[in-house]
């Protein structure tokens, strides 16, 4: 009898420590963990221009897509052992409003490149307060994929439907010809097919303009020939005010080698000894003219500064903030 009771005790006392360990473990359920982020959209002033990055996506870059030196390349390995993270980069266009137009460079990858990991600019558009249907220009630096797809659906509509496109001759060229398509390689095959098929709409509805000098197309906007990566590459340089920002598509595919060492090209690179040159006779002016940097590729919001570090370069990243700095 009074061993039934004890052990009676010993059930009771048992129950209530159970109430206090599952007490916490309720409070927990009560706040689910969000798993989301912020929209990819950042706004930046340059002079009077508003400038908003838009985030298409982000995507890891092979250490095999490099071509450096066998000393330079090792150290890329070795870093990329400590941080596997190194090579990550970004898709992203930007838009320009000039207060008179509201300007599209680059287009991100839309469907056409990347897979779901890619083809949010549409989306982060609408988040940051526009609509496709408002962009008046599209400026595109080259004609690959993850720069133009965002440009069109896979059933050939245009996501940009009162947009005039604008690309440097030479690239329109290169991609859109069938001769130039039937003499690449295998492997380059899908980025002539991609260029075709992206530009079709447009070149149909009267809106694919070309340039081949400088011509102005917006007020304030400098075209920059950029050759190398590709036949037309070309960097579009707005000023207001004394601020400058270039938008200068790949002159930098991994900012962690590249900036170091200006020499490493990548396998894209058409004309390898162009795209390093370019790149080399760039990099000092955007120092000594203190120009704001929109690189496609950097890590968002993909706007910053360069600074001479040792024999190369350092990046200075725009810095978060949720405020408008109207200076
Ligand atoms: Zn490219
Ligand atoms: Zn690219």
């Amino acid at each position: 009898m009074l061993k039934r009771k004890s052990m009676r005790f010993v059930a009771t006392l048992l129950a209530v420590l159970a109430s206090f360990v599952a007490g916490p473990n309720a409070a927990l359920d009560a706040a689910p963990q969000h798993r989301d982020q912020a929209p990819g959209f950042y706004r930046l002033k340059v002079g009077d221009f508003e400038v908003t990055a838009l985030f298409d996506g982000t995507a890891a870059f092979d250490p095999h897509w490099l071509n450096g030196t066998k000393a330079t390349m090792d150290s890329v390995a070795k870093a990329l052992h400590e941080d596997p993270h190194m090579l990550d980069v970004a898709d992203t266009g930007f838009l320009v409003n000039t207060s008179k137009q509201l300007i599209l460079v680059d287009a991100g990858a839309g469907t056409w490149w990347g897979g779901a990991a890619l083809g949010r600019l549409a989306g982060n558009l609408r988040s940051a307060g526009y609509t496709p249907e408002e962009v008046n220009i599209v400026l595109i630096t080259h004609l690959h994929s993850d720069h133009v797809g965002g440009l069109t659906t896979q059933d050939g509509k245009r996501v940009f439907p009162s947009a005039d496109v604008y690309v440097a001759k030479a690239e329109s060229d290169f991609w859109l010809s069938p001769e130039i398509a039937a003499k690449a390689p295998k492997d380059a095959q899908p980025f002539f097919q991609s260029a075709q098929a992206i530009a079709a709409p447009y070149i149909k509805a009267g809106k694919w303009h070309t340039f081949s000098g400088s011509e102005p197309i917006v007020e304030g906007m400098q075209l920059i020939p950029l050759p190398g990566h590709t036949p037309g590459h070309t960097g579009y340089e707005f000023s207001s005010k004394g601020q400058k920002i270039l938008f200068l598509g790949d002159i930098v595919h991994a900012l962690r080698v590249q900036l170091q060492h200006p020499e490493v090209t990548a396998i894209f690179d058409i004309d390898q000894t162009a795209a390093a040159a370019t790149r080399q006779q760039l990099l000092p002016r955007l120092v000594s003219e203190d120009i704001v940097i929109a690189g496609p590729h950097m890590n968002f919001p993909a706007l910053g500064r360069l600074r001479k570090e040792g024999s190369g370069y350092g990046w200075a990243p725009v810095v978060f903030t949720d405020q408008w700095d109207a200076k």
